[in-house]
């Protein structure tokens, strides 16, 4: 096929240990892309209603989009689709490295985990051959030893490889699966998922080319968007400081997460933390996944404290928030080893940040004590506090298994009004950004298809000025902070254009930060597959995509009344950016719910299902 695809999917039934490689109809392409979309579409068909995260009956789809296999800057990722042990409907996530190149270049398109595995097994899938073997030898491991352990077994270090580490096979509802010691798919708990199916590890190399609709144009034009975008992301910094380069900026703006979501300002905690002081301080590099000139990932060095040496991969911005300004710790150093033992665990470190956070404050009210906590102080800015209580939680051992089904779970163990103070969506933890500073995330946290999300659209950053999408109307100065006008608009366009990302599996970053048009994504995805698709057709394959998840997510009982808000979203600051500012949410909620064509109740409208053609349902 000469349009990006290959139109195969492989499946793995893990409880027949059976493997087969079955057709994916082009209709099926066109209407949902690929990744994020594509799995969305298979989740439906395959796990029922009333799927339990762990129930064998739930799927785990990794796929790919028409961009990768090809030198597409950004477009080195994948997704990853099933039903979340927190939320308990869907979930995506998605990450970069080499993964998503190695499994188009093996010829498919998408691989379907079916079934449990009541014993440990690895996938490994090179072009044509594809089998499962056992990994009981690797169980046990942490990601970075699972991939060393794979590599050296082959004597092949060009194998990519998609892994869990101890948190994961504890069905920790908070593991990521870690990809190549570099890139992690965070969020949503899939890597308890892998946990519960006994899959340790999918190792995947692949030879083949994909082909393209017209590859001299689509030559050209990646050419001319990797210089645009090094031009761009040189000039703006990104490049030389990565993500730790908004720290100061998303302090002052009241953005950063401070003391569990109670605090209003920390600048020092933040200069401290961001660049350029966390740059010398780690002697960060930039750290590219394959073909991206951007590089947002940090390679870091640190040699001393000695108790602190090490060499790998820091801890991005969310990191930085969540078990930096939102533990009061302001210490880089201390974050990055935290960084790493979460990695090397294999759990989110926005949730484990969060968790840290949560079980501060229920200890500085009371709530729990030295009983509860094996003895442990849970002392605000202590990072050795953060460690044990990592290792606690990541290998759910004493009053880390308090937190085995996630932040909400502890909560109703704990008592007293501890679920009251849970800052979550859907029961995912909030990520660090602060939607009582750009309200437009208000509407896009309580209605993200996968729970609080940041970056399922974010229009936090068209508020703050830095991006825009003009081709779907949104303009700079079309929002202002705290004003409610054209901010329901931003969220929900927003949400449409980044599920279409998604779904082609590109980097976000491409648009947000390097400023790669929704023009030029356009002309690019229309040279790789020859379907023309014009600006409407294209933000509407998105559209559609952002409404299938919607579905699922009502499927699974959710509705208007759970697209709240966490309390600690109402508590108004006392200084600051934000001083005596509330979100007008209910007024935000009823703007949203008419432009994205959804009933009072959160309900998409027959005409809008009509249009998108979703009327299966
Ligand atoms: S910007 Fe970062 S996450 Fe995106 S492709 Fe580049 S290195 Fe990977």
């Amino acid at each position: 096929m000469k349009n990006g695809y290959w139109g195969k999917v492989l499946r793995a039934n893990l409880t027949k240990r059976k493997m087969v490689v079955e057709d994916i109809k082009m209709e099926d392409l066109k209407m949902f892309i690929g990744g994020a979309g594509l799995g969305s579409d298979i989740l439906r068909r395959r796990a029922p209603s009333g799927t339990h995260a762990y129930d064998s009956k739930n799927v785990i789809i990794f796929a790919t989009g028409p961009f990768q296999g090809l030198p597409i800057p950004g477009g080195a990722k994948f997704s990853m689709v099933s039903i979340s042990p927190i939320t308990g409907t869907f979930a995506d996530t998605a990450a970069g490295a080499d993964w998503g190149p190695a499994l188009k270049n093996a010829g498919y398109d998408a691989l379907v985990i079916e079934g449990n595995s009541n014993e440990p097994v690895n996938l490994y899938i090179n072009d044509d051959r594809f089998e499962i073997r056992d990994a009981s030898r690797h169980w046990g491991m942490d990601t970075y030893e699972t991939v060393d352990a794979i590599r050296n077994e082959a004597k092949n270090n060009r194998l990519s490889i998609a892994c869990i580490g101890p948190a994961g096979e504890n069905r920790i509802a908070i593991a990521c699966v870690a990809i190549d010691k570099h890139s992690f798919a965070g969020r949503c708990g899939l890597g308890a998922v892998m946990g519960s199916k006994g899959l340790k590890a999918v190792v995947v190399s692949g030879s083949r080319s994909v082909e393209v609709n017209d590859p001299i144009r689509a030559r050209e034009l990646i050419k001319k968007y990797q210089q645009e975008i090094i031009r761009t992301v040189r000039e703006n910094g990104f490049r030389d400081h990565g993500t730790p380069s908004i720290c100061e900026t998303a302090e002052s703006l009241g953005d950063m997460p401070i003391k569990y979501w109670d605090g209003d300002v920390w600048p020092e905690g933040a200069k401290k933390l961001g660049a350029p002081n966390y740059t010398s301080a780690l002697n960060a590099k930039p750290l590219s996944c394959k073909y991206c000139p951007i590089g947002c990932h940090r390679k870091i060095k640190i040699t001393e404290p000695v108790e602190y040496a090490q060499e790998g991969v820091g801890p991005q911005y969310e990191t930085l928030g969540m078990m930096g300004t939102n533990l009061l710790i302001d210490d880089p150093k201390a974050v990055a080893w935290a960084n790493d033992m979460t990695n090397r665990l294999g759990m989110d470190t926005i949730s484990a940040g969060a968790m840290v956070g949560f079980a501060m404050e229920c200890y500085e009210r009371g709530w729990i004590t030295t009983k509860e906590t094996d003895g442990l102080e849970l002392r605000w800015g202590e990072p050795k506090v953060l460690f044990a209580l990592l290792e606690k939680i990541g290998t759910r051992s004493g009053f880390g298994a308090f937190f085995v089904n996630g932040t909400m779970r502890a909560a109703e163990k704990i008592g007293h009004k501890a679920v009251e103070i849970v800052a979550h969506c859907k029961g995912l933890d909030l990520p660090a950004h602060d939607p009582r500073s750009c309200i437009s995330l208000a509407p896009t946290y309580a209605t993200s298809t996968r729970g609080a999300c940041h970056y399922r659209g974010a229009p936090g950053d068209v508020e703050m000025g830095g991006f825009f999408v003009p081709e779907i109307g949104i303009t700079k100065g079309i929002v202002k902070f705290f004003e409610r006008e054209n901010q329901a608009m931003i969220a929900a366009k927003c949400q449409d254009y980044f599920a279409l990302l998604n779904s082609l599996v590109l980097c976000a970053f491409m648009p947000d930060g390097g400023e790669l048009s929704f023009s030029s994504i356009q002309e690019l995805f229309n040279a790789v597959t020859g379907w023309d698709y014009s600006t409407d057709r294209l933000i509407e394959a998105g559209e559609r995509i952002f409404n299938l998840q919607r579905l699922i997510n009502i499927r699974d009982g959710y509705n208007g009344n759970t697209d709240v808000l966490p309390n600690k979203m109402f508590k108004i600051a006392k200084k600051g950016f934000r001083e005596g500012k509330a979100i007008p949410f209910e007024g935000l909620m009823e703007d949203y719910y008419r432009i994205k064509g959804w009933d009072s109740k959160g309900k998409p409208l027959q005409a809008t299902l009509q249009r998108l053609g979703l009327m299966w349902q």
